[in-house]
């Protein structure tokens, strides 16, 4: 048996339970969870803002673990590997999508602490097939936040082209190593955190973002592109004024609240505004590869297992700077 953080519906906090360790299937490994990341997309599972979790579930989709055991057909993995495992769980590999290399839109993708049972828990199982290695050089608590924060932040980026001023709006775990990926690559990076957060902007500023302000200032420059990570949809309208004529603004939330009207000469200019939705595996090889390039530190806020919901709640009330983690087993 093992402890699990599970939930169980809207409005019930997750419950701490005994349930059995599952069995590795077939292409499955068998996970002893070390740490696994919270993502505001678990906000937007335990709101119901996302309707389609399994029940009960094990959240949590930023898992560093340690290999355990082996199903049958698992290549390339031995007991003992340190692997991590992203929102994306598995993939069709047949429709449209996945065979033009858009497996991130697979219309039967499954998503891990979504779909499938996640790491608030002592162990997990995965798809071989959709974990990465670790990079050596981070602990287990310090990589958690790179597998959905940065790696989907990382395909926020990429979505940005070669954009030279760079918005960010909101500053948590994504901004928090966007921004040291984007100073690298060369690129001035402005921050935009909830009015009046000075703190928010004092940390952006700390990271190495070049400006920081109120979501409803607007930057020294006009942004070539700009990156929205906070579920707010009236950052668009704001993102737009604050971007040049040909810039894209990028939607990289799975959930945002309703993006008001707003004047089509916002729009003009070939402004762009696109979504960027989960990961592909070539995503996340790239991005584990240049996180230590940079390289990304990432800022954590701990909590053990039974504190999901106190987690959970700070993450809400953005009660830490950079991104928070649950410590299943203390290796660091
Ligand atoms: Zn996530
Ligand atoms: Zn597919």
């Amino acid at each position: 048996m093992m402890r699990a953080m599970r939930f169980h519906g809207k409005g019930i906090p997750l419950r701490l339970e005994w349930v059995p360790v599952p069995t590795p299937g077939p292409r499955q490994v068998l996970l002893r969870v070390h740490a696994c990341g919270l993502c505001r997309t678990d906000l937007h599972i335990v709101d119901a803002e996302l309707t389609d979790p399994k029940l009960p579930l094990i959240p949590g989709h930023q898992i560093v673990a340690t290999v355990e055991a082996m199903g049958d057909g698992v290549e390339g993995f031995a007991p003992g590997d340190r692997v991590g495992v992203p929102w994306l769980g598995s993939t069709c590999n047949e429709c449209r999508n996945c065979r033009s290399g858009r497996e991130n839109l697979c219309e039967k993708a499954r998503f891990t602490g979504y779909h499938i049972d996640g790491g608030f828990a002592e162990y997990a199982v995965a798809d071989y097939r959709f974990c990465f290695p670790i990079p050596a050089g981070y602990p287990d608590r310090q990589a958690a936040p790179l597998l959905c924060a940065g790696l989907i932040g990382y395909r926020c980026l990429r979505m940005a082209g070669d954009a030279e001023h760079l918005g960010l709006y909101g500053f948590g775990a994504a901004a928090h190593i966007l921004v040291q990926v984007a100073r690298w690559q060369g690129r001035k990076v402005y921050a935009f955190t909830r009015p009046g957060d000075v703190k928010g902007q004092e940390f952006a500023r700390a990271m190495g973002a070049d400006w920081a302000g109120g979501s409803a200032d607007l930057p020294p420059e006009p942004l070539d592109a700009a990156v929205i990570f906070a579920p707010d949809g009236a950052l668009v309208p704001a993102a737009l004024r604050a971007t040049a004529k040909g810039g894209t603004v990028v939607c990289g939330g799975i959930h945002m609240s309703e993006i008001p009207a707003f004047p089509y000469e916002l729009l003009w200019g070939e402004r762009v505004v696109r979504s960027v939705a989960n990961l592909t595996r070539a995503d996340g090889e790239e991005f584990l590869a240049l996180a230590p390039q940079v390289p990304v530190r990432t800022e954590v806020a701990a909590f053990a297992l039974e504190e999901a919901n106190e987690a959970l709640n700070a993450l809400r009330n953005g009660a830490f700077n950079g991104a928070a983690v649950i410590v299943v087993r203390d290796t660091d």
